[in-house]
């Protein structure tokens, strides 16, 4: 009997974000691997086995689950929001590709799921109504050099930015660095949102200007996204007031 690996994304909270689909692939699995907490949210189901594993063992979760698998199991591993954006789908293929043959030979799929920078932007209005970016803060995998680079030519083209992973315990001097550098390419008037745990307990969403934003706390629960010279605040009375990107920009900006 062949076995199977689903990568199923749980989205940004509880269980009211799960699609169908996902609730499918893992109802459908014997075995289930992800970070601890991504797994605590999932419903236990009598029969099904858990393997929880650390924040920074990706690799090593991916190469469990593919072995899993190829040894017949039904096999799901998870990740929180959309298993493609900064997560485990990636980690799947890389491993699929440096493994034995077997592992290719698999019936793999990813079972998608509604990432952070969804979720924050519907709390707080549309900003992400014209063209944006999203880019991982962390500089664990890459240069912070090239983080850098990203940031001001996202910001110069225009893109609304969502930034993942903003500061993490041994990442925290970055956030301020970033916001320094992205208010010599964009007016401190800027709105900057910063959403925090949404979708589930202890939600917050703070709407802010980038002059303002370094007095904002941030943690690894929070996703921000940084307005383009397009983006707008519309203030209502005894409402939360709405950010939102228009949808059209007709000049081409100096
Ligand atoms: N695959 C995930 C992202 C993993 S990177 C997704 O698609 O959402 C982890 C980062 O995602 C966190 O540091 C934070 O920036 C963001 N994040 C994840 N869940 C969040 C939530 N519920 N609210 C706000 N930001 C969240």
């Amino acid at each position: 009997m062949s076995g199977k690996l689903a990568v199923v994304g749980l989205g940004p909270g509880d269980a009211r974000y799960l699609t169908r689909e996902a609730l499918a692939a893992l109802d459908e699995a014997d075995a289930l691997y992800g970070y601890g907490p991504y797994l605590h949210r999932v419903a236990p189901r009598s029969g099904q086995v858990r393997h929880p594993t650390g924040n920074s063992e990706e690799g090593a979760r991916a190469r469990a689950a593919l072995a899993h698998a190829a040894r017949g199991g039904k096999v799901a591993i998870v990740s929180g929001g959309d298993p493609g954006v900064f997560a485990m789908a990636a980690s799947v293929c890389e491993e699929m590709a440096a493994g034995p043959p077997e592992w290719r030979a698999l019936d793999m799929r990813i079972v998608p799921g509604v990432t952070a920078m969804l979720a924050v932007a519907s709390r707080a209005g549309a900003p992400l109504g014209h063209d944006f970016c999203a880019l991982s803060l962390s500089d664990n995998l890459k240069p912070w050099e090239l983080i850098e680079r990203r940031l001001a030519a996202a910001a110069e083209a225009g893109f609304v930015i969502a930034l993942y992973n903003p500061v993490s315990q041994a990442r925290t001097w970055q956030l301020a660095h970033a916001f320094t550098l992205l208010g010599r390419h964009l007016p401190g008037t800027t709105p900057v949102i910063f959403g925090r745990a949404v979708g589930r307990a202890g939600e917050g969403l703070v709407v802010t200007t980038l002059a303002e934003a370094s007095a904002i706390a941030a943690d690894m629960a929070t996703l921000i996204i940084i307005g383009s010279r397009e983006t707008r605040v519309l203030a209502r009375d005894g409402k939360a007031p709405l950010v939102y990107t228009p949808r059209a920009v007709s000049s081409v900006p100096a």
